[in-house]
């Protein structure tokens, strides 16, 4: 038996960045407010808050004067104005990559364009994105483009864990309806380099096996990805997962994880592999 590990998996820059930062943080204060899940990652969460971390849904729960801590993911413009009012004070992680994003959003609509951000509705980096222009029309699927309006200016930018092969065909239709839009690419290398990386495990490996949590859509697209390419592949959180125990009727398994996995349970996942074989 062969275990083909993606040298891409494990949390990305910014995922990490804020992960240790909070746990930093917390180690010093004792208690620290984080706006929203830090990860979509039970275990990663779970460890966080046996140290202090509470994870609040919205400022409104957090008291004056409190410290509040901003996931990877960002949050919409009114959340540092509503900090500054009650001087709550920001631990600022938003990952400098979607601060990007914010920048560009905000500098496209004080130009006068509408904005369109590709990316899943529900998602927490796409509410944040949209706080930053009042113009913002979202869109997650190809079909979505015929029922969205004529503009005068309009500007697109993407989720930085869209799929890119999804991005790459909505970009078309786009350009074929807008033929003066202006399209920023804005899909993390970290994402495209994983997904890539993904595929090509996939082609090799007759079992894939896709690490991450359950409410991770970047671990959902790297799913979908490994589909397409291998005809047995399973999704799992950790190595407790019973589906693991598949990967005895295989010879070539590929492992990859979501950028919300941390490498320790990848090196967990492993370990099981290797016992049950
Ligand atoms: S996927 Fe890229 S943009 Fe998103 S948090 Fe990670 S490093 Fe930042």
């Amino acid at each position: 038996m062969e275990i083909i590990i993606g040298r891409e998996s494990g949390f990305c820059f910014g995922v990490k960045r804020a992960v240790d930062g909070v746990e930093k943080e917390v180690s010093s204060r004792g208690k620290l407010n984080c706006l929203g899940e830090i990860v979509h990652n039970e275990v990663v969460v779970k460890k966080l808050m046996d140290k202090g971390v509470v994870f609040v849904d919205n400022i409104d729960e957090v008291k004056d004067n409190e410290y509040l801590a901003i996931r990877a993911h960002g949050v919409p413009e009114d959340v540092y104005k509503k900090a500054e009012e009650r001087n709550i004070k920001l631990l600022d992680f938003t990952c400098p990559k979607v601060m990007q994003i914010h920048k560009k959003i905000k500098e496209a609509s004080n130009n006068g364009y509408s904005i369109i951000l590709i990316g899943k509705k529900e998602h927490p980096e796409t509410i944040g994105s949209m706080g930053y222009a009042k113009d913002v029309y979202v869109i997650e699927d190809i079909s979505e483009i015929e029922a969205l309006p004529l503009f005068d200016k309009v500007f697109s930018i993407v989720q930085t864990t869209f799929s890119l092969d999804k991005y790459i065909s909505i970009e078309k239709k786009l350009k074929e309806k807008y033929s003066n839009i202006v399209c920023i690419n804005s899909i993390c290398p970290s994402t495209r380099n994983r997904q890539e990386e993904c595929r090509k495990i996939a082609r090799e490996a007759d079992f894939m096996i896709i690490v991450g949590g359950k409410n991770s859509s970047n671990t959902k697209k790297l799913f979908e990805v490994a589909c397409s390419e291998c005809e047995n592949c399973i999704i799992i959180q950790d190595e407790n997962d019973k589906k693991i125990e598949e990967s005895k009727k295989y010879d070539i398994i590929g492992v990859m994880s979501g950028a919300s996995t941390p490498m320790e349970t990848i090196d967990k996942v492993v370990a099981r592999i290797n016992q049950i074989n």
